[in-house]
């Protein structure tokens, strides 16, 4: 399934990172799939054993935990309550999504819309994206169960959510990166949520 989140690691690999500037401080955090444990310059093994043992397994938790909430606000039916809230807040509530859910098929287009029945898809690569870049591929989406096709009366919905430009650029810069990285090169041309 992929809205599962990555497995995290049990017992990651810990870098050890000296600091003169550190007296007694000690802190772990994640880089990548490593743990850093930042200790002071004078600290013994027998310490830097200590701190992994204390320390490895709260950072590790607490990325369990993160992961945990991530899967849980990118479920389908978040989804659609999102799309609800987002009608309600931009569209006068007038979109009726009867069904938004993330599709993994979905690789040439950001998002489609069916007005017949209000089904609503979102293509899963934006699973990653920040909140607000998902939140104008659904206004974008909901503003087609109202308007079929990008008509002036269109392009007016899809600019009421406030921060339309920024996503689109967003979304155009997103899919530039793909085509000059050779990935999905025909796929992401038209770059807009269609
Ligand atoms: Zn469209």
């Amino acid at each position: 399934m992929f809205n599962d989140p990555m497995p995290v690691p049990s017992q990651p690999e810990v870098v050890v990172r000296r600091s003169a500037r550190r007296r007694r401080t000690v802190s772990a955090h994640w880089s990548e799939d490593a743990v850093v444990l930042s200790v002071p310059q004078s600290a013994t093994r027998r310490e830097i054993e200590h701190w992994t043992r204390e320390l490895v397994p709260r950072v590790v938790e607490r990325r369990r935990r993160e992961a945990a909430r991530g899967a849980e606000r990118r479920s389908d039916d978040n989804l659609l309550q999102r799309a609800q809230e987002l009608s309600r807040r931009h569209l006068d509530g007038r979109a009726r999504p009867s069904d938004v859910r993330w599709s993994a098929r979905q690789t040439t287009r950001w998002g489609s819309a069916t007005p017949a029945t209000g089904v609503i898809r979102v293509s899963a690569q934006l699973q990653e994206a920040p909140e607000w870049v998902l939140d104008f591929v659904l206004v974008h989406e909901l503003a087609h169960l109202l308007e079929a096709d990008h008509s002036p009366r269109f392009r007016e919905l899809e600019a009421r959510y406030p921060l339309a430009g920024k996503a689109q650029a967003f979304l155009d810069g997103v899919a530039w990166a793909h085509r000059t990285a050779g990935r999905a090169p025909e796929a992401q041309r038209g770059a807009s949520p269609s």
